[in-house]
This record gives C-alpha cells, sequence and structure tokens, in this order.
C-alpha cells in the first residue's frame, strides 16, 4: 500500500501532522500498537491534570473554613476519581476516530520499522511512502541500579487504583514536582529525593525558590543532595531507599523514578533508512523538522527540543502546511516557548530566566521587576500561599525576554503574556495596559 504521508506514533505530533496533511489532500496513514493519543492523553497531561484538579479541590475544602463553610470531610475514594478519570480518556480516545475518519486517514494497528527509507514494514506486511513522519514519542527512565524495578514510573502512578501512603519520588523535574504535589495534596506522605541543591533547576530562582517554600510549608520532605545507591525490600514489606550518604530512607510502599524520559527510538531499524539519532536515541532535525534523510521528518518529544504537548502538534500542523498547503514557511519556532509545571500553587513561564538573560545580554543590560505577595484568597484560607512574580526586560527599550510567575492562577496566566512577548512586548506596553483588578495578574502591568 502507498500513501502520500505516513506518521510513525498516533501521539500529539503523530495525529496532528496526518489529520492536517489530510486536511490538504493528502493520502494518510498513521502507525501505532497502543491506544491513539499517546503519552498526553493517556499517561501524561490529561490524566495529570485531572489528578491536580482533585489535588487542587484539598486545598480548597481545607481553605474552606477561612471562609465561613462548616466541612466535615468524611475521607477521599482515590479509586473512583481514577475511574471517571480513566472513563474520560476513554472517550477521548473514541473521539480520535473521528478525527481520523473526517478527512479520511488509516489507522495501521502495529509497531513500525524501517525497511528502506520509503518503506516500513508493519506486521509483516510494507508500506510505503513519499513522506515519514517519525513521532514515537518516548518513555520515563528507569535507571540501572540494584533494586530499581522496585520503583515505578509516571507511568505505574497512572495504574494506582489505591493511594499509596507513603511515597518516595525521585527527581527534580516537572513530573518530580507534580507528582509529590498532588500526592501530598492528597494525603499521602512524601518524600522528595533531588540529586542537586533543588529541583526545577533550569527554571528562574524566583520560581524554583518560592515552590520549595511552598512544598515545604505542605509536609513535602525535600531531601537534596542525594545520590540513590539501589532500592530494597525491608522485612516489614516496605521500600527502603539507599542512599551513598546512608540516609535513613525506609518505609515506603511506593517509590517512584521520576528522572526523565528517553526516545522510544531503539527499535525503529533507523539504520535501514540511514537515519542518523544521537547517542541518547534523540533524531536531530533541523528548523523545518528536517532528518539526515530527504522525506524523512522527527517531531514531537523524539527529536528532543522541548518535550511538550503543544510543541509536537504545532510541529505536525506546520509540516502538513509546508508539505501539503502551499505554505512554504510555516514551521515552530522554539523561542519563547510558555510553559507551566502544575505544581501547588502552579508555576507559569515563558521566556529566558534571569541566568540566562546576564548570560545573553550582559548585566547591564538587563533589569529585573519582582513582586512577592499573600494572594488575596490566601488571606482568607488556611495556608498562608504565596505568589511571585518576575518580568525581566533587555535594552534601552526595555524589551521584555522573560516572564514568571508562581501563584494561584498561574497556570491561566501566562498564554496571553506569552503573545505579547512573542511580538516583541516592552515594558512600557506593559505599563500602558490597563490592570485588571483584583487579581494577581495585575501585578505584571504595575510593576515599578
Ligand atoms: P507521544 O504522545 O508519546 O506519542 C507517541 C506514540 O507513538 C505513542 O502512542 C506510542 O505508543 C507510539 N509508538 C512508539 N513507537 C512506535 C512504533 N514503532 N510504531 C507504532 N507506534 C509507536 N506536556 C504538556 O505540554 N503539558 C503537560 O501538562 C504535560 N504533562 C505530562 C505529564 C506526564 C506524566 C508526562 C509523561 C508527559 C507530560 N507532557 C506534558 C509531555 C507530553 O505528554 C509529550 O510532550 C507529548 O505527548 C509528546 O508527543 P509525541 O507525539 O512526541 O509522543
Ligand atoms: P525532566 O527532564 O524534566 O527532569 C528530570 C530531572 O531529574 C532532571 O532534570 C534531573 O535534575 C533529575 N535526574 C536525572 N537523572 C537523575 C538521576 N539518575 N537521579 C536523580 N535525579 C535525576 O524529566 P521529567 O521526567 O520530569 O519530564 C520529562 C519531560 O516531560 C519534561 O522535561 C517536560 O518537557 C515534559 N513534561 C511536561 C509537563 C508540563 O508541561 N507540565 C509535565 C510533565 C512532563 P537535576 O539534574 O537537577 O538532578
Amino acid at each position: 500500500m502507498h500513501y502520500d504521508l505516513i506518521a510513525i506514533g498516533g501521539g500529539s505530533g503523530g495525529l496532528s501532522v496526518v489529520n492536517r496533511a489530510a486536511k490538504h489532500g493528502a493520502r494518510c496513514a498513521v502507525v501505532e500498537y497502543d491506544r491513539l493519543g499517546g503519552t498526553c492523553v493517556n499517561r501524561g497531561c490529561v490524566p495529570k491534570k485531572v489528578m491536580w484538579y482533585g489535588a487542587s479541590m484539598a486545598h480548597w475544602l481545607h481553605d474552606a473554613a477561612g471562609y465561613g463553610f462548616t466541612i466535615e470531610q468524611k475521607g477521599f475514594d482515590w479509586s473512583a476519581l481514577v475511574a471517571k478519570r480513566e472513563e474520560y480518556i476513554q472517550g477521548i480516545n473514541t473521539w480520535y476516530d473521528s478525527y481520523l475518519s473526517e478527512p479520511k486517514v488509516d489507522v495501521i494497528r502495529g509497531t513500525a520499522r524501517f525497511v528502506s527509507a520509503n518503506t516500513l514494514d508493519v506486521g509483516g506486511t510494507q508500506y510505503t511512502a513519499d513522506n515519514i513522519v517519525i513521532a514515537p514519542g518516548g518513555e520515563p527512565i528507569v535507571p540501572d541500579l540494584p533494586g530499581a524495578e522496585l520503583g515505578i514510573t509516571s507511568d505505574g502512578f497512572f495504574e494506582l487504583q489505591e493511594q499509596p501512603k507513603k511515597v518516595a519520588v525521585i527527581g527534580a523535574g516537572y513530573i518530580a514536582v507534580e507528582l509529590a504535589g498532588m500526592l501530598a495534596a492528597f494525603g499521602t506522605e512524601v518524600t522528595q529525593i533531588i540529586r542537586k541543591k533543588h529541583f526545577l533547576r533550569g527554571f528562574d530562582p524566583i520560581l524554583f525558590n518560592t515552590l520549595t517554600d511552598e512544598m515545604t510549608r505542605q509536609g513535602v520532605e525535600l531531601v537534596t543532595e542525594t545520590l540513590i545507591r539501589g532500592l530494597e525490600k525491608n522485612a516489614d514489606g516496605g521500600i527502603d531507599v539507599l542512599t551513598y550518604d546512608d540516609r535513613l530512607l525506609t518505609g515506603f510502599d511506593t517509590v517512584i523514578w521520576a528522572i526523565g524520559r528517553r526516545p522510544l527510538t531503539d527499535n525503529l531499524n533507523l539504520h535501514a533508512a540511514g537515519v542518523f539519532a544521537n547517542e541518547h536515541g534523540y533524531i536531530p532535525t533541523d528548523q523545518w523538522e528536517d532528518t539526515n534523510v530527504k522525506g524523512i521528518y522527527a517531531i514531537g518529544d523524539v527529536n528532543g527540543k522541548a518535550q511538550l504537548t503543544p510543541v509536537a502538534i504545532a510541529a505536525g500542523r506546520r509540516l502538513a502546511d509546508r508539505l501539503y498547503g502551499g505554505m512554504p514557511e510555516r514551521r515552530v519556532h522554539y523561542e519563547n516557548i510558555p510553559t507551566v509545571v502544575f505544581s501547588h500553587p502552579p508555576i507559569g513561564t515563558v521566556g529566558m530566566t534571569e541566568p540566562e538573560a546576564h548570560e545573553v545580554y550582559g548585566s547591564d543590560e538587563i533589569r529585573c521587576y519582582t513582586s512577592s505577595f499573600t494572594p488575596m484568597y490566601s488571606v482568607f484560607g488556611q495556608q498562608p500561599s504565596q505568589t511571585a512574580l518576575k518580568l525581566i526586560v533587555a535594552g534601552e527599550e526595555e524589551t521584555v525576554v522573560g516572564c514568571h510567575v508562581i501563584g494561584i492562577g498561574a497556570d491561566e496566566m501566562l498564554q496571553g503574556f506569552a503573545v505579547a512577548i512573542r511580538m516583541g512586548a516592552t515594558k512600557r506596553d506593559f505599563d500602558d495596559t490597563v490592570a485588571i483588578h483584583p487579581s494577581s495578574a495585575e501585578e505584571l502591568v504595575t510593576m515599578t
């Protein structure tokens, strides 16, 4: 069977490229061995956000007394939430049938392997295409340490049918802080183990410093500068985390590895097509998402540029627009990608961190405006949650090059500011914008 375009992987990137290319009239197929929707829908953003809302609900219930409510909390049913979450996800899986039937895209069930630069094998049948888009995403890393298999990953977290009582979360990135925050909100005893001084090291210091205070206040035990030797079952049936500095980290019922992800490229037989992958398995692409082989592209997590769903979707749609939509200049611009960490409270961030701005512009050329306060919501709540904001501006024009917010509402705040920053907004533009009052966001247009 011959197609104009085949995508390997029915996740955010693969589904987007085939849907858009088919709308432009291309004959397309997508190969997938698992449920449609990929990581984001089945074991990433979507189930995570459901759990985050549940955890936020726990915080609100706790705060309700401050607003005059007398609430008797009779418990929390983890398995009921998980069941509703999975039902919701099944609805999205089903919705993809219509997403792919109009415009018509063939779904090929199975695992794709390259036979040559324009031929794929799926379960013994060969398919050829003028263009092949590699979008297999990635999987969580489990380290090669004694007893590592006693731990689970984010995939295993979403399989938990009962609430764990005592959890160790190992790692320092998005997933580690998100899972640690949620579990703590639900009442699980959480220890987060970090190998460096703090988590979210690539983020602006105002964000990781504020979140460290918040998580500590919420009862998460942060164990820093600690290297893991392995995991071990103890006599009571719990799991002990063994460290090189012999810390006492014992009796966990669940240990979660959240130490990064690796691309799913090992089984693609890339060498048959001559596609280059680097030492970590990522497939480098140029600004057009072209690999080193003509007619083969790599989008989403597999190219290692920015592992976020909207990036994979944008890359897929724009590649299709370029190949079949008569839009030769369409591509993703990887600067100023806004992102949210669904911590408690959440983080919204876009542009350079302060250390990056110092390095790029030089210290004399940048200026930072910061603000930190207790938001009105928290004044009445039981938990004195903090909000912190930072604007980084550069040059005489005071162009805004970084905007960082942590606090209630930050997750919904940054999208609009990202548009302004992408358009080259200056501090003066921010100042000339009338504030929305009372809100936390208004601080960003009233900073002096
Ligand atoms: P995927 O969505 O992983 O899709 C790849 C698909 O390819 C999979 O379905 C896989 O089964 C299939 N596949 C692999 N190999 C083959 C093969 N050989 N043949 C056939 N099929 C194959 N991003 C955000 O923007 N916001 C968030 O809040 C967010 N939260 C996340 C939370 C977690 C816990 C995780 C793990 C990730 C989260 N992400 C989030 C990241 C986001 O999920 C990924 O960036 C996104 O899914 C990448 O899309 P993709 O198309 O590259 O890969
Ligand atoms: P990340 O790459 O974000 O973070 C993993 C971190 O764990 C590393 O940065 C490192 O931090 C630490 N680490 C690495 N190896 C080890 C080790 N052997 N022992 C202890 N710590 C280690 O990976 P995640 O798995 O958290 O997430 C993967 C990606 O998925 C994210 O980068 C993001 O792109 C995406 N994602 C997005 C979300 C969102 O948009 N809200 C949510 C979840 C995921 P250090 O070097 O400081 O120790």
